[in-house]
């Protein structure tokens, strides 16, 4: 399947076509008329590993408006809005929503990055984990550490969107809220790759952009 049109690079500015190819969370862009315009490989991965995803791409091809891929009036309006305004203001816009498996009940954070030209949406699915901090046992300590405690001791912490990057696959970063209510004692700061394009590495340079009226 195809996901996405040539000319979804040039719509890019502010964040690296190789910095979303590359990340292992799930993202997928919509145009400035909230149409799904791109997803990147992560996205296909975790839609293949999950009954949910079987034939998403036959029913929600590229161009598809995203309202068509949403469940319910309700669910519907909030998503609009929520990514209207965000291209209207600028503003990125992050909320949590559950996307369980057949064996699974899951959480996923959702980052919602305005592209700095007023072209469309970037949006970053990553895995919410609760940490079980009012009935910690040994094990779950264990388990905790092995997730996120490198080798120096530290837990990496993105200094932007907070986000926690995993040991044994660095480039995954998960949305502990426990952590970002309080941050560990032994949290180092550091930045996440799509937080370094976004926020840094352009952030400097000013586009037009095209608001919603
Ligand atoms: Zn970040």
């Amino acid at each position: 399947m195809k996901r996405y049109n040539e000319d979804f690079r040039s719509k890019l500015i502010g964040i690296d076509f190789v910095t979303l190819e590359n990340s292992k969370n799930s993202i997928y862009a919509l145009s400035k008329e909230l149409n799904l315009i791109y997803f990147n490989p992560a996205f296909i991965h975790f839609a293949k590993e999950n009954d949910i995803g079987k034939n998403i791409f036959d029913k929600y091809p590229l161009g598809t408006p995203i309202i068509k891929a949403l469940r319910g009036e309700k669910i519907q309006e909030f998503y609009i809005m929520n990514y209207e305004n965000s291209l209207a203001t600028g503003e990125h816009w992050q909320h949590e929503f559950e996307c369980s498996s057949r064996n699974e009940f899951r959480l996923f954070h959702q980052g919602c990055y305005p592209l700095k030209n007023g072209e469309g949406l970037i949006i970053i699915n990553t895995l919410k984990v609760n940490l079980p901090m009012n009935r910690i046992d040994l094990k779950d300590y264990e388990a905790i550490n092995k997730r996120y405690v490198q080798s120096t001791g530290l837990i990496t912490q993105c200094s932007n969107c907070r986000h926690i990057q995993c040991v044994e696959q660095p480039e995954i970063w998960h949305w502990v809220p426990a952590w970002v209510e309080k941050t560990p004692c032994n949290a180092s700061h550091s930045i996440c790759p799509t937080c370094f394009d976004y926020h840094w590495k352009y952030s400097g340079i000013k586009y037009p952009t095209q608001k919603i009226s």
